[in-house]
């Protein structure tokens, strides 16, 4: 597929569930990805990117900012709290607030800084052990104590379970964002992206589809 196919299924789909066009913004996922596909996205415009770890951010977009106006960068994978000041320099969003810890931790160098990213905070809709994310049962909670921090959290974001229908966890994502007043919500990847939207998705995040399967050789 390409990325002006994944654009206009976007669209198809908003104006099928009467959403407004433009209303879902597409991050490109291009973790692991070779750079020419990435600059091949860039020469058609595209300007918004989504990276899962900070390392391999930083290795590759500065010099992509450089020779690239207007791009955004958004985190979507795991934050440790010894990379936020790093994190802090490099995306413009981080999806994967998860645990108080790292919220103090952005709190702090948001105070030395001047300046944060906006911020998700991640739910674990699916309850699986093994997946980072606060526990549908505590959100209203985590989302206060982000709040009481001064932290600019805008919404929240879902990687549902790969064997369950993921509709059913992007309507409970939507859910705990509309009882808390958040905007945001950061939900569906290559394959799902439509029932996201559906759902009310703000933001699909969208790799393999676009560029093609990740060879992790
Ligand atoms: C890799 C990744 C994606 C994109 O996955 P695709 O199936 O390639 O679209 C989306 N979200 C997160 C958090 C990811 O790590």
């Amino acid at each position: 597929m390409s990325l002006s196919e994944i654009q206009q299924r976007i669209l198809a789909e908003e104006k099928r569930v009467g959403r407004k066009p433009g209303s879902t913004r597409l991050i490109a996922v291009s973790k692991v990805q070779p750079n020419a596909r990435v600059e091949d996205v860039l020469k058609q415009g595209h300007r918004l990117f989504g990276e899962n770890r900070v390392q391999e951010a930083a290795g590759k977009w500065p010099a992509f900012r450089a020779q690239y106006d207007g791009v955004e960068l958004h985190l979507i994978g795991p934050l440790q709290t010894n990379k936020a000041r790093q994190a802090m320099g490099l995306f413009d969003a981080i999806h994967t607030v998860d645990r108080p810890k790292l919220g103090r931790t952005l709190a702090r160098l948001a105070q030395e800084l001047g300046h944060c990213p906006e911020l998700f905070v991640e739910v674990n809709t699916g309850e699986e052990p093994q997946k980072a994310g606060v526990l549908p049962k505590d959100a209203d909670a985590f989302i206060k104590e982000v709040r009481a921090l001064d932290l600019p959290l805008v919404g929240l974001m879902c990687i549902p379970p790969v064997d369950e229908e993921p509709s059913l966890h992007f309507a409970l994502l939507r859910k705990i964002a509309e009882r808390n007043g958040l905007k945001d919500l950061s939900m569906g990847m290559s394959s799902d992206f439509e029932r996201a939207i559906a759902q009310g998705a703000t933001y699909v995040r969208v790799g393999s589809a676009i560029f093609g399967a990740r060879d992790y050789g």
